[in-house]
């Protein structure tokens, strides 16, 4: 009797078979380094990517190891080129293609870690967050001991350039809600929804693969971009058809699009408590929308969040775990 006196507490009418308890959110690093190594899909150059686990407050820092470990944060101030993929850029020093990586970061909940990499561009690897996701997964996640502090969007801000529409709103939770249209056969009007807190990227997202046009190839190459790029990690559309099939999704060239758009939105450099909606957007208004935010604080609020623990005494000897994941 006396174990249901202490575990049952009856509230509002209601049994509550676990003792109620909140907990607050905290900041995440990785357990252990890991490393990989893959090519550059602009530069086409080898690269070897190591991810370190960092200290609370650290947020995310890439580290050119060829160049004396010469440090750039992933911050908006960095942001230097945008075009087919998000560049930093700190005193002349270029880390390049960041947002799978970020993406992941954000996708697996790690606030905090340290990337190495011994030239300019990060690996493109299968060109989706997949192979990331699973690099996280190995080193194993460590929960700090700080509050997560989000970014809670308080007023709306809308970017419009031509047919082209990136969006934030108020909300409690992270969610993305993106459409495209490209007259193409595989793709027209493709939508999809996703909502971070619920356990949708690893499955939903990290899967998708980037995508590419082999008639704009030509032109691309000229401009030195897509020295990396083979059918092992673009999905290359040809004017009807895909040159390298299958597709992982139906609608996988929108997710991602929300991949991509979720690792540029990383650049805030704290986790978002909003609704993005994104009509045929791209890595420029996703880093507009970024610096757009940062300008105006009366657009947002920091904030720690709490979460229901609904077995505190078991939670406590659980490991850590993707809390969007
Ligand atoms: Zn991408």
């Amino acid at each position: 009797m006396v174990w249901l006196i202490c575990h049952i507490r009856i509230l509002a009418g209601r049994f509550y078979p676990y003792q109620e308890e909140r907990v607050l959110i905290l900041e995440q690093t990785i357990r252990s380094a890991v490393a990989c190594r893959g090519i550059g899909l602009h530069s086409g150059a080898p690269v070897a990517l190591r991810i370190l686990p960092a200290a609370v407050g650290t947020g995310i820092i890439f580290r050119r190891t060829d160049l004396d470990g010469f440090e750039v944060e992933a911050i908006s101030r960095n942001v230097a080129r945008v075009s087919y993929a998000t560049s930093l850029m700190k005193k002349g020093v270029l880390i390049s293609t960041t947002e799978h990586l970020l993406s992941a970061f954000v996708g697996m909940g790690i606030d905090n870690a340290i990337v190495e990499l011994d030239n300019l561009e990060l690996p493109i690897l299968d060109g989706s967050g997949r192979p990331f996701v699973e690099l996280i997964r190995r080193a194993g996640l460590r929960q700090q001991r700080r509050a997560r502090r989000y970014l809670r969007i308080l007023r709306a801000i809308e970017l419009r350039e031509g047919n082209k529409f990136i969006a934030l709103y108020p909300s409690d939770r992270y969610s993305v809600s993106y459409s495209i249209n490209f007259s193409h056969p595989l793709i027209g009007q493709e939508a999809h929804e996703l909502e971070l807190t619920n356990g949708q990227y690893v499955s939903g997202i990290a899967p998708a693969r980037t995508f590419g046009f082999v008639h704009e190839a030509e032109a691309m190459r000229q401009q030195g971009l897509i020295r990396g790029a083979s059918s092992e990690n673009v999905l290359i559309l040809t004017r009807e058809g895909l040159i390298n099939p299958p597709l992982r999704f139906s609608d996988e060239f929108v997710r991602h699009k929300i991949l991509d758009l979720i690792g540029d939105l990383a650049l805030v450099g704290r986790q978002i408590l909003g609704r993005v909606v994104a009509d045929r957007a791209g890595h420029a208004m996703h880093t507009a929308l970024v610096s757009r935010l940062l300008r105006d604080q009366s657009l947002w609020e920091e904030t720690t969040v709490e979460e229901e623990s609904k077995q505190s005494s078991l939670s406590s000897a659980l490991p850590a775990r993707p809390l969007l994941a």
